[in-house]
């Protein structure tokens, strides 16, 4: 039997389900199609593209070992699948169930309806701890990663195709000069040296981007891009564990091990909810924020140019990085829903093409979640101030991303409208402030208590004033 991979976000030869299955079945062709109507969705950018080229690279060599180089077409799913399928009499297709956002979510249909009609099967494997037909998330990692092929035995006479350039796929210019670089073998170095050393602090290290570019695990692109598996981690973690690591690691490992669990938890969100990408799930909060209501100050968010410093060298830095840490992303979709009053949607897109490591399945119920839409949770509202001072004590990350801020005290470094100097500096040299951060919150606060107030306790219609016995009511 001529069997077809069809890679997808799983861009790695070890732990992967479905190339160990073909194996045994008979000639394999191991192919990745670039979708061009994929890079024109708004959630896309060229640092996430540019990272999957280094990834596809590192694969080709991968499986060129085992004897069946990648090939490499650009096209849409279904015309690239027919061609090759009808061209080297391939009757089965194995892909890794993909939890992804709902242009995937179509994509898919649309190959399934095509495999259908064709008489191709197509077969989805679980690769994740994410459950739709497969195991729970506690049994498919206690079944282990899946150990990749000794050898494969290539189908002859496919030419591999090349890699495309982003420039060659016409994707907009997009620097980010810090970008972590991707491919297998880099995500196994991080795997390593967090696991060595870097992750002794993560439990304290976390909360903060000044310590959290090196003390959190930095493995999120290569999880979205599946160039590492959540279980081979997870069983590296256990490993490590098992080995007693000594002090400090216990409590760090247990917190890297909760999150590993809260990608897999989120996942099943919008596996199980897909609308979770553009429906409020929880629909008392559908009408609060209107939609592209303020353009330009949706626009100085994500830029950096909000007035607010600590807020301003996060973006700066996720721009240049193409990473934030977990708190930091919050408190960012934080002031962008709360303070600034913008539609989650509204803001969630610019910050998705911010991420080399988006992944549709944590992003979107995150930023419902910061944006306190997904469940009934109240407002969320993180005082940017506050976690400057907290997360940036002596400033010099906020200096860093934030220089013209070089002549403001220390003391007024994260809300430099208090500073007496600030006269002829704010409005010129940095921008006002765009909101005041105090009102803002409090009418934030008052709206979204209203809205509950009101779901709990519906209006109910004027009752009739009561008469005043032996009086003649005349009903008002
Ligand atoms: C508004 C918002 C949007 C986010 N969007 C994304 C996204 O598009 N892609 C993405 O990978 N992560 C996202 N996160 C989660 C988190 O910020 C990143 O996973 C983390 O910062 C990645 O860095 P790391 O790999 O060093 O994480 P570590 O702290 O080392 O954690 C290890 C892994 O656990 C998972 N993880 C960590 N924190 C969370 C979390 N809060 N929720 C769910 N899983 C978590 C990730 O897979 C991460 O790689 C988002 C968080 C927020 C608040």
């Amino acid at each position: 039997m001529n069997v077809l991979v069809w890679f997808k976000r799983d861009l790695r030869v070890e732990d992967h389900p479905a190339l160990a299955l073909a194996a045994g079945l008979g000639a394999v062709l191991p192919l990745y199609i670039v979708e061009p109507d994929h890079w024109r969705q708004p959630d896309t950018a060229t640092r996430q593209w540019e990272f999957i080229a280094e990834s596809l690279g590192d694969l080709r060599g991968a499986l060129a070992g085992l004897g069946a180089p990648l090939v490499v077409r650009v096209g849409t799913a279904v015309s690239v699948l027919e061609k090759l399928c009808k061209a080297h009499a391939i009757t089965r297709i194995l892909s890794h169930e993909e939890t992804g956002n709902l242009w995937s979510f179509a994509r898919d249909r649309a190959v399934a309806d095509w495999a259908r009609r064709a008489g191709i099967d197509w077969t989805e494997l679980p690769q994740q701890g994410v459950r739709r037909r497969g195991p729970a998330r506690a049994a498919f990692l206690a079944q282990g990663p899946v150990p990749a092929p000794a050898a494969l035995t290539p189908l002859g006479g496919v030419e591999p195709g090349l890699i495309p350039t982003a420039r060659a796929l016409r994707l907009a210019e997009d620097r980010c000069p810090h970008r972590q670089a991707g491919g297998r073998v880099q995500g196994l170095a991080l795997l390593d040296s967090f696991l060595a050393v870097r992750g002794r602090p993560y439990r304290a290290a976390l909360s903060s981007p000044v310590t959290g570019e090196r003390g959190c695990s930095r493995l999120s692109p290569h999880f979205a891009h599946g160039t590492l598996s959540g279980r081979e981690v997870a069983a590296a973690v256990e490993a490590r564990l098992a080995a007693r690591p000594g002090a400090g690691w216990g409590g760090s490992l247990a917190a890297f091990r909760a999150r590993l669990s809260q990608r897999d938890h989120l996942l099943q969100v919008l596996e199980d909810r897909p609308e979770v990408e553009t429906a409020c799930l929880n629909p008392m909060h559908a009408h609060l924020r209107p939609r592209d209501a303020d353009a330009t100050r949706l626009a100085a968010w994500a830029v950096g140019e909000t007035g607010f410093p600590f807020v301003d060298a996060c973006l700066r830095y996720l721009r240049a990085t193409g990473w934030l840490n977990a708190r930091a992303r919050g408190m960012v979709m934080s002031v962008a829903t709360q303070h600034l009053w913008l539609d989650w949607r509204d803001a969630g897109l610019p910050l998705a093409r911010m991420f080399t490591d988006y992944e549709p399945g944590i992003h979107w119920p995150q930023t419902q979640l910061q944006a306190g839409t997904l469940g009934i949770d109240g407002a969320r509202i993180v005082n940017p101030v506050k976690e400057g001072q907290d997360h940036d004590p002596t400033g010099a990350f906020t200096r860093r991303w934030v220089p013209e801020l070089a002549e403001v005290p220390d003391l007024f470094l994260q809300q430099p409208w208090r500073w007496p100097g600030s006269q002829g500096f704010l409005g010129r040299k940095y921008p006002e402030p765009l909101v005041d951060l105090a009102a803002a919150a409090r009418a934030a606060r008052a709206t979204v208590q209203a809205v509950r107030r009101d779901a709990a306790d519906p209006p109910r219609p004027p009752r009739a004033k009561p008469a005043v016995p032996g009086q003649l009511s005349l009903g008002f």
